[in-house]
C-alpha cells in the first residue's frame, strides 16, 4: 500500500511525540508512588526494596558436596545477585547447625529459615513424602518435573507440607542414578538375602521384602559405615557424585541402573513465616532462583557422569554391572506391593498416588513415540553404520 508523501514526512514525527508523552507520564506516575511510598513508610525516601533479610539454609549434605550440595549454593548466589543484596542466604552443611535428619524439623520451627534435602527422607512423618523424591520404577527427571510444575504435584506437596509451616520447592535434580555399591556380585534374588543396605525411601522398603536390611544413613556418613561394616552395601546417586565421596574405595561392583531412584527431586523447603516476611517481589525471586537451581543440578549431573564413570571405571578399577533381569522383575513386584500398602494406610498418599499414577500412564504412552523412540531410533542407525567389534 503506498504512503502519501505526507505520511512519509510526518509519521515518524508522530511516533516520537507518542513516545516523549508516554515517558512523561510514567515518570509522574512513578514519582507519585514513591511519594506515597515515603510517607506509607514515614522514611524520606525509603521505598518497598530496601529492608534487608538474612536467612540460614541447612542441609542434609556435607558442606560444598559436588551436585547435591551445588544447588543450596546456587540458590544462595542467586539470590543475592538479583535482589541486590536485600535477600542473602548462609548455607550451611550437615551437622553445623542440625544434623542431616533433623533439616525438616529445624525449618518447621523456624530455627532456620529453609533446608534442602529430600522430601523422602521425611517419610516416616509424611508417608506420601516419597513422590516428592522419587519411586521405584517411577518418573524420570523431565516427566516428574513435568507432574510437579503442569500436573498437580506441587499443590498437593504444598498440602502435604503446610500442616508443618513449610513452602516445599523443586531443588534439583539427580536424572536417573546408579542402583548401588555392593561387595559381592548380585546375580540373582538370593544374593540380596541379609544384604544390609543404604537405601532410603519406598524402594527400602522393597529392598527389605526381597530379604536384605534397609537402612537410612546420611550421605557424609557412608564411606565409613561402608568401611566398617556398618552396611554391605549403598545407594547414593551416580558417578559424578559417588566419585566425589570416594565409595570406590570401599565397595568393588556398581551396579545399574538405578530402578529405586530413576529421577530423584531434591527440595528446598523455606519456612512459611520467613517466606510471608519477604515483599512479594522477593518472594517472586525465591520461586525463580530455586526453579533455576532445581534446572542447573540436572544439566550439571547430565555434564559431569560420564567423565566420572570413565574415571572410575579406567582409572579406580571399580567393576561396572547391569541387574539381571529377573532381580529387577522381583524389585519391580515389590515395588508393586509397597506402593499398594503405602496408598492403602495413608489417604493424603493414596490422593498423591492418583494423580502421579495418570500423570504416570500418560508420559509412558507418550514416551513411547517420543523420547524412547527416538533414543532407540539413535542406537538402530548409528550400530547398522558402525557394527560392534567382536
Ligand atoms: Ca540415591
Amino acid at each position: 500500500m503506498a504512503a502519501s508523501n505526507f505520511e512519509r514526512r510526518f509519521t515518524p514525527l508522530i511516533i516520537l511525540l507518542l513516545v516523549a508523552a508516554l515517558v512523561v507520564v510514567i515518570g509522574l506516575w512513578a514519582s507519585g508512588r514513591a511519594a506515597e511510598q515515603s510517607i506509607n513508610t514515614g522514611v524520606a525516601g525509603a521505598g518497598v526494596g530496601d529492608e534487608h533479610f538474612h536467612w540460614k539454609m541447612v542441609t542434609t549434605w556435607p558442606k560444598n558436596l559436588p551436585g547435591l550440595g551445588s544447588a543450596a549454593e546456587n540458590f544462595a548466589r542467586y539470590m543475592d545477585e538479583m535482589s541486590g543484596g536485600r535477600l542473602t542466604v548462609h548455607v550451611y552443611g550437615a551437622g553445623e547447625i542440625v544434623p542431616a535428619f533433623e533439616v525438616f524439623d529445624a525449618v518447621s520451627q523456624g530455627v532456620a529459615d529453609a533446608g534442602h534435602g529430600a522430601a523422602y527422607y521425611w517419610k516416616g512423618k509424611i508417608p506420601s513424602a516419597v513422590f516428592f523424591t522419587t519411586v521405584p520404577f517411577g518418573l524420570n527427571a523431565q516427566e516428574i518435573n513435568g507432574w510437579l510444575h503442569y500436573g498437580g504435584g506441587l499443590e498437593l506437596w504444598r498440602e502435604a507440607y503446610a500442616p508443618f509451616n513449610i513452602i516445599p520447592f523443586a531443588g534439583g535434580n539427580t536424572g536417573v542414578q546408579m542402583a548401588g555399591w555392593f561387595n559381592r556380585e548380585i546375580n540373582s534374588t538370593e544374593d540380596l538375602q541379609g544384604l544390609k543396605m543404604r537405601i532410603p525411601g519406598l524402594a527400602g522398603d522393597v529392598f527389605a521384602e526381597a530379604g536384605g536390611t534397609a537402612v537410612r544413613i546420611p550421605g557424609g556418613e557412608l564411606y565409613t559405615s561402608l568401611q566398617t561394616g556398618v552396611i554391605d552395601a549403598t545407594e547414593w546417586v551416580g558417578p559424578y557424585n559417588d566419585l566425589a565421596l570416594g565409595l570406590y574405595e570401599v565397595a568393588e561392583y556398581y551396579y545399574y541402573p538405578g530402578w529405586h531412584e530413576p529421577g530423584a527431586m531434591l527440595e528446598l523447603i523455606v519456612n512459611r513465616d520467613s517466606f510471608e516476611a519477604l515483599p512479594p517481589d522477593l518472594q517472586a525471586m525465591v520461586t525463580v532462583a530455586a526453579r533455576a537451581a532445581n534446572q542447573d543440578m540436572l544439566d550439571e549431573f547430565t555434564a559431569r557422569n560420564n567423565a566420572a564413570l570413565q574415571d572410575l571405571v579406567n582409572n579406580h578399577g571399580v567393576k561396572l554391572r547391569r541387574l539381571p533381569d529377573d532381580v529387577l522383575q522381583a524389585l519391580y513386584r515389590g515395588s508393586e506391593k509397597a506402593m499398594r500398602q503405602l496408598i492403602a494406610e495413608d489417604p493424603l498418599a493414596a490422593r498423591v498416588y492418583d494423580s502421579y499414577k495418570r500423570f504416570y500412564d500418560g508420559a509412558r504412552a507418550y514416551h513411547h513415540i517420543s523420547e524412547q523412540a527416538y533414543i532407540n531410533a539413535r542406537d538402530m542407525v548409528i550400530d547398522a553404520e558402525e557394527p560392534q567389534q567382536p
